[in-house]
């Protein structure tokens, strides 16, 4: 067996499209396979019943139940952790079960966590009303000023809790003072960053203590599989992470975890065909007379783009906008019209989706009605037009 072929080692070193290539995959120990074996089993076996007992030893070769882990999913885990700069990873069969996880790990009875108000709705309803069950009282911050999140932290804070952009008018929240004052006082800042993955945006090397996916999104990228991930550098959180994951068995399924493997490797050309075609459809509806608003990061017109330039290193294609007409039927109309964009939720696959929706944000006694567009990998040209005639009268 040629032992110099680089490959047969994960490469540490390389650019992000040649991690998602080839980290962590040892080809050389699954026979040279160029795409790596699928371990589709539940159990694991030993030669004898002292292998057995070596189990949990750092160098026995043996798995012993996919709860726990599994080859593949090792596989998966190894390189998001390095494609986010962490240490470590621990898949899950949901975003929500990688979400729940990470807040669970970090509180007990009585904790009390800081929030943005404008975050994935689920996360809300489990961080308001799932939570309050077992007495953790969640303050939500209104907006993204730092300020606001450091006024809120009381003494029994345990974690602060983070996506930007936000929901709704995607925002951003300018991290560095947050997780400042968050280190300060040994709070856990957990970062939600499925929308600008790791492509665009680090939160790791922006301070942050752990970031959780819906690798349903971007990372799995072809509207197939659920799944989700939380990363983090320091092995205290990964203790308490993977132990929570074993108990509560979330697990992602070896079947998708081979999916998503598969998916990393188009990550970074999908990613680019994503802001490609969302800044092209953004960049006409902004200029179109029957648009009020645009709610793109990527516009130099949007108010936060400086910081948007600092925190991201480009942009997805997901974005809202608000029509002149602010109606139900002008919105539904709309969507409506449109042909290649199909009417449905999640985002992040290759097919370009629209969805209708309120805000009541900012004290807002009306809703802001809002079109959420995910832009998929269709020609550039074709969503720009499709969305063009979806406005005309
Ligand atoms: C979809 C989504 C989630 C939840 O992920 P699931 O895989 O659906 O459980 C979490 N956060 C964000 C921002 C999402 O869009």
């Amino acid at each position: 067996m040629n032992t110099h072929n680089p490959l047969s080692d994960p490469l540490a070193e390389g650019g992000f499209e040649t991690l998602c290539a080839h980290y962590g995959e040892h080809r050389l120990a699954h026979g040279g396979a160029a795409a790596p074996p699928l371990y589709q089993s539940s159990t694991f076996v030993y030669p004898d019943a002292e292998a057995y007992e070596r189990r949990l030893l750092p160098q026995s070769p043996y798995y012993e139940y996919t709860r726990q882990s599994n080859p593949t999913t090792a596989m998966l885990e190894a390189k998001l952790a390095q494609l986010e700069r962490g240490n470590w990873a621990r898949c899950f069969g949901s975003g929500m079960g990688a979400i729940t996880c990470a807040v669970n790990a970090c509180i007990g009875a009585g904790a009390h966590i800081v929030a943005v108000a404008n975050c994935y709705l689920p996360t809300h309803e489990f961080l308001q009303q799932y939570l309050d069950r077992f007495g953790v009282k969640v303050t939500f911050v209104q907006g993204v000023k730092p300020a606001d999140f450091i006024a809120a932290l009381r003494d029994e804070t345990r974690v602060i809790y983070l996506e930007s952009p936000t929901w709704g008018r995607f925002e951003l929240i300018e991290l560095a003072p947050i997780v400042e004052a968050a280190r300060q006082r040994g709070i856990t800042t957990i970062f939600d960053n499925s929308w600008a993955t790791p492509y665009f945006q680090k939160p790791l090397d922006l301070g942050c203590d752990l970031v959780v996916h819906s690798a349903t999104k971007y990372i799995g990228g072809h509207s197939d599989a659920l799944g989700g991930v939380v990363i983090g550098r320091g092995d205290e959180l990964r203790d308490t992470v993977l132990r929570e994951a074993e108990l509560l068995g979330a697990v992602l399924d070896p079947f998708a975890a081979w999916l998503m493997l598969r998916s990393l490797r188009t990550l970074a050309v999908r990613l680019e065909q994503h802001q490609r075609g969302g800044l092209a459809v953004a960049r006409m509806l902004a200029e179109h007379p029957k648009v009020r608003e645009v709610f793109h990061p990527g516009l130099e017109s949007h108010p936060q783009h400086e910081v948007a330039r600092r925190q991201l290193s480009g942009y997805p294609g997901v974005f809202n906008f608000a029509l002149e007409d602010q109606t139900r039927a002008a919105t539904n109309r709309f969507i409506n019209r449109l042909r290649l964009f199909s009417i449905g939720c999640s985002w992040g696959g290759h097919e370009s989706l629209a969805l209708g929706g309120t805000l009541f944000d900012r004290n807002a006694t009306t809703p802001l009605w809002l079109i959420r567009l995910h832009v998929g990998l269709e020609t550039v040209t074709d969503l720009v037009h499709d969305v063009r005639q979806a406005l005309e009268d």
